[in-house]
C-alpha cells in the first residue's frame, strides 16, 4: 500500500443517452483506487452493506486493490442514481442513500496509518477528517468534496480543509466554496482555507474543458508578488504572502465517444494521486505529470458505462495518452 484512500464504494444506477446501468460498481474510492491501481498499490478505507457481491469485490482485488480496510456490514450499500442531460455537461443526481455510511466508524490499521500518500475521496468530511486524525505523518494529502457537502457540513469540510495539501474540485464547487464567480479570484480565496506550506495546491477540474492547477511553485504567475513597500502603501489591496498564486493550464483530451461522465473527478484523483505516490516527486513537474496522468484516466473513464473501461486498460495505455496530451499542448514561439 502506498496510497490509502477514503471514499465510498457504492451502487451506481446511472442514465446517459447513450446508456444506463442499474446497481453497478461505483462510489468515489472505487473509481479512484481502479485509476490509481495503474501506478501504485491503492488502499480502501470504506464500509458496504451485505448486499455487495462477492463478484464486485473481486473486480477491486483483481486490480491488486488492498481491501483488508472495506469493512462489510448488515445493511445496504451506499447507492446514488444520476442522470446526464443530451450535452453531457449536466447531471441530476435521482437520489443519494447514504445507507451503511450513516453509522460508519472508520479505524485504520496498523498498517493504513503509516500512509504517506492519502486521498480524502468524497464522502462526508467528518469521516475524512477522522480518518485524516489517525495518521500522523501524511507526506501529501489530497481531498476531494462536492456541493452536496458544502450545503449540509460545511463547518465540517472547513475543518478538514485547513488540515490538507492538496484540494481537487470542479469549477461549480470552487464557486460555491468561495462565493466568487471568477475562478482565479476563487482561487485564492480557497487555497487561503488549506493547509499552508509548500504543498499547498488548487486544482480546479473543468469537466471536458480540462483544469486549472494552482500553486506558489509553479512557472507561470497569475498575481505578481508584493513587496514589504507595495503592501504597506495600500494594505487594503494587499495579497497575503501565499498569493503570489501560479497556474498550469490543461485542456481536457478531445475524445469522440463520451458514453458516461461518472467517475471521471474520481479517477482524475486516483490517477494523480496515484502517480505522486508512484514516483514520490511533489516537485512542480511532477505535479503537472500528475495531472496528465489524472487527465488520461478521466478521459479513459467516460468511454465506457460505469467502470468498466477503467477496469480494461491495456499496458501502453496510458503511456499513449500522456503522449498525446504533450502533442496536443505543444507549440513553437
Ligand atoms: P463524480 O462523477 O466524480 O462526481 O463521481 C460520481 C461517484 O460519486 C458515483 O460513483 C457516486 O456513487 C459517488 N457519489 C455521489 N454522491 C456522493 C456523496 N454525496 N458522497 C460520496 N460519494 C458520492
Amino acid at each position: 500500500m502506498n496510497l490509502l484512500t477514503i471514499g465510498s464504494v457504492a451502487y451506481d444506477s446511472i442514465k446517459t443517452p447513450f446508456g444506463s446501468v442499474d446497481k453497478a460498481l461505483g462510489g468515489s474510492a472505487s473509481y479512484c483506487s481502479l485509476a490509481a491501481s495503474y501506478f501504485a498499490r491503492p488502499a480502501i478505507v470504506a464500509v458496504v452493506g451485505d448486499d455487495f457481491a462477492t463478484a464486485d469485490e473481486k473486480i477491486l482485488a483483481g486490480k491488486n486493490i488492498d481491501l483488508t480496510g472495506l469493512q462489510k456490514i448488515a445493511g445496504k450499500t451506499f447507492a446514488w442514481g444520476g442522470e446526464y442531460s443530451f450535452d453531457m455537461n449536466s447531471r441530476t443526481t435521482l437520489f443519494t442513500e447514504l445507507n451503511v455510511f450513516e453509522t460508519f466508524k472508520p479505524v485504520l490499521s496498523e498498517e493504513h496509518k503509516k500512509a504517506e500518500y492519502v486521498f480524502l475521496g468524497n464522502i462526508h468530511p467528518a469521516l475524512q477528517l477522522e480518518v485524516l486524525n489517525q495518521i500522523p505523518s501524511p507526506k501529501l494529502v489530497g481531498l476531494d468534496t462536492m456541493n452536496f457537502w458544502m450545503e449540509k457540513a460545511l463547518g465540517d469540510l472547513k475543518k478538514v480543509l485547513a488540515k490538507i495539501d492538496i484540494l481537487i474540485i470542479n469549477d461549480s464547487e470552487a464557486r460555491e466554496l468561495s462565493r466568487e464567480h471568477n475562478l482565479i479570484k476563487a482561487a485564492k480565496i480557497i487555497s487561503a482555507m488549506l493547509k499552508q506550506s509548500d504543498k499547498t495546491a488548487l486544482i480546479i477540474k473543468r469537466g471536458e474543458y480540462g483544469l486549472l492547477l494552482f500553486s506558489q511553485n509553479l512557472s507561470l504567475r497569475v498575481h505578481p508578488k508584493q513587496s514589504e513597500s507595495e503592501i504597506a502603501a495600500s494594505p487594503a489591496k494587499a495579497l497575503t504572502p501565499r498569493n503570489d498564486i501560479q497556474v498550469f493550464n490543461l485542456p481536457g483530451y478531445p475524445l469522440k465517444d463520451v458514453i458516461d461522465p461518472t467517475g471521471a473527478g474520481d479517477s482524475f484523483a486516483g490517477g494523480f494521486m496515484g502517480y505522486l505516490a508512484r514516483t514520490d516527486d511533489i516537485s512542480p513537474a511532477s505535479l503537472k505529470q500528475a495531472c496528465v496522468a489524472g487527465s488520461a484516466l478521466a478521459s479513459f473513464c467516460v468511454e465506457k458505462l460505469g467502470t468498466e473501461r477503467l477496469q480494461n486498460l491495456a499496458d501502453g495505455d496510458i503511456e499513449a495518452r500522456m503522449k498525446d496530451f504533450k502533442h496536443l499542448t505543444h507549440f513553437e514561439l
